[in-house]
């Protein structure tokens, strides 16, 4: 008889558990209660189910990030051993903690940049959701996980998916990496369709349920732009090893092109739980009842090229993607705000683009940024991208 060796829980931080990742990051630790633990949950402001999430899974630290908050879900939580924590610092403080081995950084935006920085200052491993936090600032965070001998493994579907391709290929340079994506909701529309959708519109993608801002930046390809930024820093790559490609059906994630001309894919049904999983878990592959690809009912698999000149964002991120510097952090910005805007109904879909080429086009470029000079670049691209909308 075989004996399996006892192996110590995983304990997670899930940094954004309320959201679309978080959430089913939690439905993976249900289902694994043997091998992980939530030990910390952190919201921005939906307190109702961080309490109830609280409550099932006992984590040591919660964090609500609205202060207005934090007496409700004190009370809530009142006489368990679970520490609550609010206000400006305190995802940086609890990032900071003892009381976990990875984090789960499945912040939406910006917002998740510095407790990840925290979390690899304390020579955390970080699984990847987040995939602003490298667009920002790519070179200093990883620079920090290669100091600190701690793996950043990507969440994000398509890098899942490249990282999985490279397992076994450690000696084996790659020649490039093609990136696919789905198109969106507005695949094969023009402009003079895009200038009228509306944000219910926008928010409904084909293939995968997301939160608000991911699924406009799917709508507008930006998210695709935003993942080639993610893909150089994650795997150290030139931007012309870095090819994008329309996939409408999702289920090649991405593949990984060898020296040798060798193309490998990983596939499956689009459903974020997998890669979610496998990042917890890596590196093994653990058993799960998520439904299965079947050839039979989705036997056509097709590819396109994406088109530009409709989706200018993905185009103005190639543009970041070239530069760098603080390019991709004023891009991003940029980004975030029209995106805030466009979700509000304060501009249309097409606006989106011009607030981006103009805030890229007035922030002072810097080939070489301090980590301050990100959060300068950040603020100022904010402040000049809300001016041009009124916000
Ligand atoms: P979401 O909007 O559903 O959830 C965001 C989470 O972040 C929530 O828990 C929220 O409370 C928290 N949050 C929001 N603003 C915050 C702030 N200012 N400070 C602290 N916490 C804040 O987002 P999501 O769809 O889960 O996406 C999370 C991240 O994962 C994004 O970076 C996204 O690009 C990436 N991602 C998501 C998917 C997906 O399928 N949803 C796929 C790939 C990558
Ligand atoms: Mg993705």
């Amino acid at each position: 008889m075989s004996t399996q060796q006892p192996f110590p829980k995983k304990r997670l931080a899930l940094f954004g558990s309320t959201g679309s990742i978080g959430t089913q990051a939690l439905e993976v630790i249900r289902s694994n209660t043997d091998r992980f633990e939530a030990s910390i949950l952190t919201a921005q402001s939906n307190e109702e189910l961080l309490i109830k999430q609280a409550l099932e899974f006992m984590p040591h630290t919660v964090v609500i990030g609205d202060p207005a908050r934090y007496q409700k879900v004190k009370e809530a939580l009142q006489g368990k051993p679970i520490t609550v924590m609010s206000g400006e610092k305190a995802l940086e403080e609890a990032a900071s903690l003892d009381a976990y081995d990875m984090m789960l950084a499945a912040i939406v935006g910006y917002a998740g940049l510095r407790p990840t920085l925290c979390a690899l200052d304390n020579g955390k491993s970080i699984g990847l959701a987040n995939k602003e936090t490298l667009v920002v600032a790519g070179d200093i965070v990883m620079q920090k996980a290669f100091q600190k001998r701690v793996p950043i493994i990507p969440v994000d579907s398509e890098h899942s998916a490249i990282f999985q391709c490279l397992v076994g290929e450690t000696r084996n340079p790659i020649e490039k990496v093609i990136l696919t994506a789905s198109g969106g909701p507005f695949l094969g529309k023009k402009p003079n369709f895009l200038v009228n959708v509306k944000r219910e519109h926008a928010l409904q993608h084909p293939n995968w349920s997301m939160g608000a801002k991911i699924s406009i930046d799917s709508a507008t390809l930006m998210n695709k732009g935003l993942e080639m930024i993610e893909a150089k820093w994650l795997f150290n790559l030139r931007p012309d090893q870095i090819q994008v490609v329309v996939h409408p059906q999702s289920i090649v994630h991405s593949l990984v092109q060898f020296q040798d001309g060798s193309l490998k894919a990983q596939m499956g049904l689009p459903d974020m739980k997998l890669p979610i999983q496998y990042a917890m878990a890596f590196p093994q592959r653990i058993p799960n009842d998520f439904p299965r690809y079947d050839f039979k009912k989705v036997s056509t698999l097709t590819f396109e090229e994406p088109d530009l000149r409709t989706f200018r964002n993905l185009a103005l991120a190639q543009e970041a993607l070239e530069k760098g510097g603080n390019l991709p952090c004023v891009l991003n910005a940029a980004n975030e705000i029209a995106v805030f805007a466009f979700l509000r109904n304060r501009i249309n879909f097409l606006d989106m683009t011009t607030v981006i080429e103009k805030t890229m086009a007035q922030v002072p470029f810097i080939q070489q940024p301090s980590l301050q000079q990100y959060f300068d670049s950040d603020g100022e691209a904010r402040s000049f991208a809300a001016d041009l909308i009124h916000l």
